[in-house]
């Protein structure tokens, strides 16, 4: 027989430009609307709880669009543009 059971139970808050999907917000709107909400919430919550705002952060290259991927000097692998960029870089900061 086949047995079902919640796990992990917990309390997730989603937020995504709710109230109108088609507008993209900044960055920083997302941040300070996230610290609106958290404030409101927070008068209703007892002390003893916290909540953090937190996010996953995604490195791409702005040449290609590939992913940042680089080798153990530091320098990029995914494009010629970014490479080249890398170089030139590194010759000033010598
Ligand atoms: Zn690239």
């Amino acid at each position: 027989m086949k047995t079902t059971k919640k796990e992990n139970i917990r309390l997730e808050i989603t937020y995504g430009g709710y109230y109108n999907r088609s507008i993209r917000l900044t960055e920083e709107t997302q941040i300070q609307d996230l610290e609106y909400l958290k404030n409101e919430i927070k008068d209703h919550m007892p002390d003893t709880l916290d909540m953090e705002i937190v996010w996953d952060v995604e490195h791409t290259c702005s040449f290609c669009g590939y992913g940042w991927e680089e080798e153990e000097g530091g320098s990029p692998l995914c494009c010629n543009e970014a490479i080249e960029e890398w170089k030139k870089q590194n010759e000033n900061n010598k």
